[in-house]
């Protein structure tokens, strides 16, 4: 299944993308879910969910020139992971780290994987990470990587946009990381069984039609499920949470010469068989 939500922001609908243009309504048949949050993944809502597809009641919709909004509803935290693709890491003058490297994205930053993404006065250097995310469905707290897989509900793409002056001059990269607009997430919340290999995915990035980004996940240095033993260890993990697993190499800041993200551009990122977004830049 692919969970959508849909409408205006800060109004959307949950929904199931059909893939013939639809989109399932889930309010209309189903009041008692009223959006893909921590309640939802709590109470058995895919379950529900995969029973509403095909029940005779269901309401569908024109999928045609509809917003749709990030794929779960504002989460307790994001967590993010740096430079999880050796490439990368030696791109952004890194040494390959020993232990993950987590940072978060503020949850205000979220945003439609389709809305335009704003850069705020001042910005000089803006530009994108491809990423593959997971959104965790129960509540996780010292697992283990053998049993991480069944705390996971989903997978989707997050776009990291970031300002690379502020991150590096600010000795965290929150601000950086957190401007409003810099983090969309979408279009598709996609359920694990869509996923045949997750040690295959290919993850890119195009600025105004040009690949900056083509990685595999099979590049990943640190695996899902041990990013989820990882943290969770110390850190209790909600259901709806996002973990964003690292870009790959090719952004634009590291280009020589740069190439990065300005007014009427347009930016795609993608993980094959779980989503594409496209951004314009205002
Ligand atoms: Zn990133």
């Amino acid at each position: 299944m692919k969970l959508v939500r849909f409408g205006e922001k800060g109004k959307e609908r949950p929904g199931v993308w059909m893939d013939d243009g639809r989109i399932l309504d889930v309010r209309a048949l189903a009041f008692h879910i009223e959006d893909y949050n921590g309640h939802f993944f709590t109470h058995h809502g895919l379950a529900q969910l995969a029973a509403l597809v095909n029940d005779p009641g269901a309401t569908f919709i024109d999928a045609a020139g509809v917003r749709l909004g990030s794929p779960v509803a504002r989460p307790s935290k994001m967590v993010c992971v740096g430079a999880n693709y050796a490439a990368h890491a030696k791109e952004f003058g890194r040494d390959i780290p020993k232990e993950p490297i987590l940072f978060s994205k503020a949850t205000t930053a979220i945003n439609g994987p389709n809305d335009p993404i704003m850069v705020p006065d001042g910005a000089q250097v803006v530009d994108s990470e491809a990423e593959l995310a997971v959104v965790i469905g129960k509540t996780a707290s010292k697992v283990g990587k053998e049993d991480a897989m069944d705390y996971v509900a989903g997978y989707t793409v997050v776009n990291d946009v970031t300002e690379r002056i502020v991150q590096k001059s600010n000795g965290q990269w929150f601000r950086g990381k957190g401007f409003d607009t810099f983090c969309p997430i979408g279009p598709f919340l996609v359920t694990p069984d869509e996923i045949p290999d997750l040690g295959d995915l290919r993850v890119w990035q195009k600025l105004n039609g040009e690949t900056l980004q083509d990685g595999n996940t099979a590049d990943l240095m640190f695996s899902i499920p041990f990013l989820i033993e990882y943290i969770s260890q110390g850190m209790t993990l909600l259901p709806g949470d996002v973990i964003s697993t690292g870009t790959p190499p090719g952004i634009g800041s590291a280009r020589n010469p740069q190439v990065l993200m300005k007014a009427g551009d347009v930016v795609e990122v993608g993980v094959d068989g779980v989503g594409a977004q496209r951004s314009e830049v205002r």
